[in-house]
């Protein structure tokens, strides 16, 4: 069983998991103002936030458009460092994909609400974040189990939805997200 998503795991799921891991500690603000929280970690390498490479896409690349930090002719590290002095973190509930293709909605609902309590303990005892802002469509399934939880800070959310980071015809959710951002950066 992997400490991070819960799954059963592989050694390579738990190599991966590691990287991951290494990656992600190096840009840990020691004081979080704003903890993003996603689902679960990308598939692709190059929709990982803090991955090496130069490609920012998927998740990372809307995640850093929603902020306001362009990635464009910046190395890595630079975009990361910025993300950090930000006093930004990005996790996920599951720190890992979900393995196997074509999970239902209900497995990946299962999955997250079963990671919850351990996500809990980590973002009280140890991330500390000012507040914590709920990213992904997939988490809207498991939104009220989340506010229930005690987190030692404020959840915030668009609406009792988590942020959209894609804007779309007609909604303005990017654009919340932003005031948002902006009134705590004020705090
Ligand atoms: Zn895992």
């Amino acid at each position: 069983m992997c400490d991070g998503c819960g799954q059963v795991a592989s050694a390579e799921h738990i190599a991966r998991r590691l990287q991951r891991l290494e990656w992600t500690t190096r840009y840990r603000p020691v004081h979080i103002n704003t903890l993003f929280l996603g689902a679960f970690s990308p598939r692709d390498q190059k929709d990982f936030l803090y991955a090496p490479g130069e490609e920012f896409q998927g998740e990372a690349g809307l995640l850093l458009n929603a902020v306001g930090i362009s990635a464009a002719g910046k190395a890595a590290d630079a975009v990361h460092a910025e993300f950090q002095r930000s006093g930004f973190f990005l996790t996920h509930v599951l720190e890992c994909p979900m393995e196997g293709d074509g999970a239902s909605q209900a497995e990946v609902q299962a999955a997250l609400k079963a990671r919850l309590p351990a996500v809990a303990t980590r973002i009280r005892r140890s991330l500390k974040p000012k507040r914590v802002m709920a990213v992904a469509d997939a988490l809207t399934a498991v939104v009220e189990d989340i506010v229930r939880l005690d987190l030692g800070c404020p959840v915030q959310l668009d609406y009792g939805k988590p942020f959209r980071l894609e804007s779309s015809a007609g909604e303005n959710g990017l654009e919340r997200l932003r005031e948002a951002l902006g009134s705590a950066a004020r705090d």
